[in-house]
C-alpha cells in the first residue's frame, strides 16, 4: 500500500468479521480474559438479505453472553412456525410445546441485529474493533502461525495473533487465504421486502409457504414491520416466482406486498450449501457461515454461529489454552452439529420442493407425522431449533416419519399410484438406513 505505515499489533485473538459469529466469538472469548481484535469492513451491510429469525437456544446463548438483554431486546418474539403447504391445510410447530426450554425465539432485522451486537461487544473487557478495516492478506505456511495483513484507514497493519478466527461469512476470504478448500452448491436466490405486519395470518409465528416456486417466509421483525422473503429457483424468473408464491398468501397480505413491490426494488441474496474440508488450519479456525452453511429453510445459521463461539470457548478452557488441542476438539464438536443441521435442511428442502415419488411421499409422511402427534412436533422442533443436535435423533426421526408411509397407503391407493408409493417407500427405507450408517460412522469416529 502506498504511503502506509506498518504497525505490529499484538493480540491473543484476531477475528475477521464482526457479524453474528465474530461478535459472539469475541464475547465468549472475552470471558476467558483474552485480548481480542475484531476486523469489520462493512458494519452497515444493508444491501443484502440475511438471517433474522433466531431460535430460543440462540436467544438464550446470546443473553448468557451478555449480547442480548431480555429487558430491552430489539425485534419481535417468535412462538414457532406456521407452515402452509400448497395442497393441504397449515400446520403449527410451537417452541412452547417442549417443557424446560425458553418458549420464544426472536426475529430481529438483520442490520439492527448486527449493529446491536457490534456496539455491545466493544464494551466487553479486552475487546477492540477496527471498523472499516479488512483482512487483505494472510502470511505464513499452512501449519501457521499466521500473520494477518489488515488494511485500515489507508494504513497496513500486520497482526500475529495466538489464534485467528475466520468469521467472514459464507464466501470467506480467510478460509481461502489459509488454504482450506470447500465444496459449494448454489441452490437458489432469495428476494425480500419489508411490509407492515398487520396482515400476517398467525400472530407471533414465522410463516413458511411451500409452493412449486420454492419456499417463502413472512415474519414480524418489530416496530410494526414484517419481512417477506421469496425463493427464486435456479433459472426461474423472479417476477413469475413471486407471483406463484403470492397465490398462497392471504389476500390482504398479498396486496400489502404487491404495493411495496410496485414502488421499490427488493433486497436479494443467494442460498448456498458450503462445506469446507476442515474448520481448522494451523492456529486458525472458521466460525459461523465461514465454517459452513446450508439452505436457510431451518433458520438455524445464527443459532449455530453462536454455538460455535461457545464450543470454542469451552474447548480452550478445557485444554488449558493449548490451541492445537482446543481447535481439534472444536472441529470435532462443530462437525457433529453441522452434519445434523445440514442433513436436516437438505432433507426438508428435498421433501418440500422435489417432485419425485419419494419426495412426495416423504412430504405427506412429514405432515401426517406433525398432524397426528404432539410428541412428533416437539421432537422435530428440537432438531430444527438445534436443541437436539444428534444425527442419531435425526436418523431415528427420519425412520419414524418414513413408517407413516404405511398408514398413507390407502390414501395413495385412492388418489395416486401404488407403484409410486412402492418406489417411494423403497427409497425412504434406503435413505433411513443410510442415515443410521452415517450416525454410527460418526459415533465411531
Ligand atoms: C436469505 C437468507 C436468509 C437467512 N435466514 C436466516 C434465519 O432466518 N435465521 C438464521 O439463523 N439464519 C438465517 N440465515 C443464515 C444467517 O444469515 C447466517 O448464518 C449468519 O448471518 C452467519 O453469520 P456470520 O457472522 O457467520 O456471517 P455474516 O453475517 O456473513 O458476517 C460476516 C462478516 O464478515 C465481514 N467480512 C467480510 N470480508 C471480510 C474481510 N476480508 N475481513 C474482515 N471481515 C470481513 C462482513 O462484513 C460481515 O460483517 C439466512 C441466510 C440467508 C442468505
Amino acid at each position: 500500500m502506498q504511503g502506509s505505515s506498518i504497525h505490529q499489533e499484538d493480540v491473543d485473538v484476531l477475528i475477521a468479521g464482526g457479524g453474528v459469529a465474530g461478535t459472539a466469538a469475541a464475547a465468549a472469548l472475552s470471558q476467558l480474559g483474552l485480548r481480542i481484535l475484531i476486523i469489520e469492513p462493512d458494519p452497515a451491510q444493508g444491501r443484502r438479505l440475511a438471517g433474522e429469525l433466531i431460535h430460543p437456544p440462540g436467544i438464550e446463548d446470546l443473553c448468557r453472553l451478555g449480547l442480548l438483554d431480555d429487558r430491552a431486546m430489539p425485534g419481535s418474539p417468535v412462538k414457532g412456525f406456521a407452515i402452509f403447504p400448497a395442497d393441504r391445510s397449515s400446520v403449527i410447530l410451537c417452541y412452547g410445546e417442549r417443557p424446560g426450554i425458553r418458549s420464544l425465539g426472536r426475529a430481529i432485522e438483520h442490520r439492527i441485529l448486527k449493529h446491536h451486537l457490534l456496539e455491545t461487544v466493544q464494551r466487553f473487557p479486552g475487546v477492540t474493533a477496527h471498523i472499516g478495516a479488512r483482512i487483505a492478506r494472510i502470511e505464513g505456511n499452512r501449519e501457521g502461525p499466521f500473520t494477518a495483513v489488515v488494511h485500515c484507514n489507508g494504513a497496513e497493519i500486520r497482526i500475529r495473533p495466538g489464534l485467528m478466527l475466520g468469521a467472514d461469512g459464507p464466501m470467506s476470504r480467510v478460509r481461502k487465504m489459509i488454504g482450506i478448500s470447500h465444496e459449494t452448491r448454489r441452490y437458489s436466490g432469495m428476494v425480500g421486502v419489508e411490509v407492515e405486519d398487520t396482515h400476517l395470518p398467525n400472530n407471533g409465528y414465522g410463516h413458511i409457504f411451500l409452493t412449486s416456486a420454492g419456499v417463502a417466509y413472512a415474519y414480524a421483525i418489530g416496530n410494526g414491520r414484517a419481512r417477506i422473503m421469496f425463493e427464486v429457483l435456479k433459472g426461474a424468473d423472479s417476477k413469475e416466482s413471486i407471483k406463484t408464491h403470492l397465490e398462497l398468501f392471504p389476500t390482504a397480505l398479498r396486496h400489502d406486498i404487491e404495493r411495496v413491490l410496485a414502488k421499490s426494488k427488493p433486497l436479494a441474496a443467494a442460498n448456498f450449501c458450503i462445506v469446507p474440508n476442515t474448520s481448522i488450519q494451523g492456529n486458525a479456525a472458521l466460525v459461523g457461515d465461514a465454517r459452513g452453511c446450508c439452505h436457510p429453510l431451518t433458520a438455524s445459521g445464527i443459532t449455530a454461529a453462536v454455538k460455535d463461539a461457545l464450543i470454542l470457548r469451552d474447548a480452550l478452557a478445557e485444554t488449558d489454552f493449548n490451541i492445537a488441542a482446543a481447535l481439534r476438539r472444536y472441529a470435532r464438536r462443530c462437525g457433529r452439529l453441522e452434519l445434523t443441521r445440514r442433513t436436516l435442511a437438505e432433507e426438508l428442502r428435498e421433501a418440500f420442493l422435489a417432485q419425485t415419488p419419494e419426495a412426495l411421499l416423504l412430504r405427506e409422511c412429514i405432515f401426517s407425522y406433525w398432524r397426528t402427534s404432539a410428541k412428533a412436533r416437539v421432537r422435530s422442533m428440537a432438531l430444527l431449533s438445534t436443541v437436539d443436535t444428534s444425527i442419531f435423533s435425526l436418523a431415528t426421526q427420519y425412520g419414524t416419519v418414513a413408517l407413516q408411509a404405511f398408514s398413507l397407503l390407502p390414501l395413495w391407493f385412492l388418489e395416486r399410484s401404488v407403484a409410486d408409493w412402492h418406489r417411494g417407500v423403497i427409497k425412504l427405507i434406503h435413505k433411513s438406513l443410510a442415515f443410521q450408517y452415517a450416525a454410527i460412522r460418526q459415533w465411531l469416529h
